[in-house]
């Protein structure tokens, strides 16, 4: 999980690129990027941090260049560490490139053992450098055909963005896992984004969603597609983006991630109604599907909690007691809303079960009288391998425990998921064009477990 940006125009992308990577923070808070060219050479700042840390306004008045790409990190493979932040850069034969990427490979660790073997150092520990390698190592002058060499080798989820000193590539894997925008601002050049809303952003429209093993070029002349392969693969998008990674105001892939979550709340109260005075969400991804559940039940919507809006998105914490301590300080129980109401809680997801056994205990300490709960996505049972940072089975407590077992130890007065029918219908594209691996096993390329 991260976000990407790019931008080729004939004035200066610094600024509309420090903006529209802001508009991505959400994919990822622990690293920030911007590496921009001006025809002559390329210049990268990246850090630790949100995109605001990394660059000042100072920094953004110096810099000049009319070709960029950004990056948000979500650390997925690879630690959270300086050394992992992207973009990545690389020279080779005369040229300097640089990669900003979002997914997982799923061949990493045999690439990179592979390529160790043959004597090649690495600087970070991520699967993206393995990519940038490869695309250095087959560049002779020719960009899509350094990346088609490189795509013959790699195997899983990937969105990418390059730049060489005077050009912006773009390109999705075979199955477009992972999404990619195009859009252009007119009169002044083209953006790709991990999500349209950032096009829109930038002062852009948004034209298309890059194909599955799409290889977009554009420089001067003007923009060139490219497909990686003429037979195509059946796309697997991710469906956990609609669920719950997406802004509610991007379209991904013909889905926009708001109709979705408001159509999954109605999906699910036709197939679980509550008998309670109010629904209320678990803000902020709960939002859209509480609005649903309520209007499809006539059930009054109710803020019964209260979000700190400067605490990021609180996931991944090395211990449990700090992810306790995360979802309290994140978000707090209304008592004058919620005393001696009967109450439906509904929130997007149950990965660890941790957030849900919080907010129903503080729940009820504050008052509430029942505390029924509704998840807009089926029972996560399986780990991502694309990019997601699910945790291992035995940390996924629907991986391990039946609704009920769960419905007791977070101490619900009743439990229900969507189906996986439910979330099909909700997307209104195609079932058999998603993934949706963490919730029923079918994973599109095969996982490599060493
Ligand atoms: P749990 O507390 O059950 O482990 O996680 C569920 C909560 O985490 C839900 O409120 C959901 O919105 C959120 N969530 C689900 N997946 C992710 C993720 O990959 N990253 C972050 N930051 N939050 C997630
Ligand atoms: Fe998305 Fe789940 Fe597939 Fe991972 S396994 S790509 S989170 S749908
Ligand atoms: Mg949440």
């Amino acid at each position: 999980m991260c976000g990407i940006i790019g931008m080729f125009s004939d004035k200066d992308v610094t600024k509309p690129l420090f903006y529209g990577l802001s508009s991505l923070q959400h994919r990822g808070q622990e690293s920030a990027g911007l590496s921009i060219g001006n025809g002559q050479e390329i210049i990268r700042k990246k850090g630790m941090g949100l995109v605001t840390d990394v660059f000042t306004p100072s920094i953004l008045e110096e810099w000049k260049g009319n070709v960029g790409i950004g990056h948000v990190r979500y650390s997925t493979s690879g630690g959270s560490y300086e050394y992992n932040s992207q973009p990545l850069m690389a020279f080779a034969r005369g040229e300097t490139l640089s990669l900003a990427h979002n997914g997982n490979l799923i061949n990493y660790q045999i690439l990179r053992t592979r390529l160790e073997e043959e004597g090649m150092m690495f600087q970070t520990t991520i699967d993206s450098e393995v990519i940038l390698y490869l695309i250095s190592r087959y560049y002779h002058g020719d960009i899509v055909d350094a990346i088609r060499k490189t795509m013959d080798l790699i195997e899983g989820a990937y969105a990418i963005v390059l730049i060489l000193k005077d050009t912006l590539v773009a390109f999705r894997d075979p199955y477009g896992i992972r999404p990619l925008v195009l859009g252009k601002k007119p009169g002044e050049g083209t953006i790709v984004s991990s999500e349209s809303s950032s096009v829109e952003i930038m002062g852009g429209q948004v034209l298309r969603d890059i194909h599955p093993g799409e290889i977009v070029v554009i420089d001067k002349s003007g923009q060139q597609s490219y497909q990686y392969k003429h037979e195509q693969k059946t796309p697997k998008h991710c469906v956990f983006e609609y669920v719950y990674f997406a802004r509610n105001d991007a379209t991904l892939d013909g889905v926009n991630a708001y109709m979705f979550r408001r159509r999954c709340g109605e999906i699910l109260y036709d197939e679980a109604p509550a008998n309670v005075d109010l629904v209320i969400p678990v803000p902020d991804s709960g939002i859209p599907s509480a609005i649903g559940y309520s209007q499809r039940s006539k059930i009054p919507l109710a803020e019964g909690l209260v979000k700190n809006r400067y605490m990021g998105r609180t996931f991944i914490k090395p211990s449990q007691e700090e992810r306790e301590m995360a979802v309290k300080l994140k978000l707090n129980p209304l008592t004058h809303v919620v005393i001696d109401k009967k109450i439906v809680l509904v929130d997007d997801s149950i990965v660890r079960g941790t957030t849900s056994a919080n907010l129903i205990r503080r729940l009820r300490d504050a008052g509430a009288k029942e505390v029924h709960m509704r998840i807009t996505s089926p029972p996560v049972i399986n780990p991502c391998y694309y990019g997601i940072d699910t945790p291992q089975r035995s940390k996924l407590i629907a991986a391990n425990y039946s609704i009920e077992e769960i419905q007791k130890k977070i101490g619900a007065d009743s439990l229900a998921f969507i189906s996986l029918e439910g979330l099909d219908k909700a997307t209104r594209i195609q079932g058999e064009h998603l993934c949706k691996a963490c919730f029923d096993g079918v994973y599109p390329v095969d996982p490599i477990v060493l």
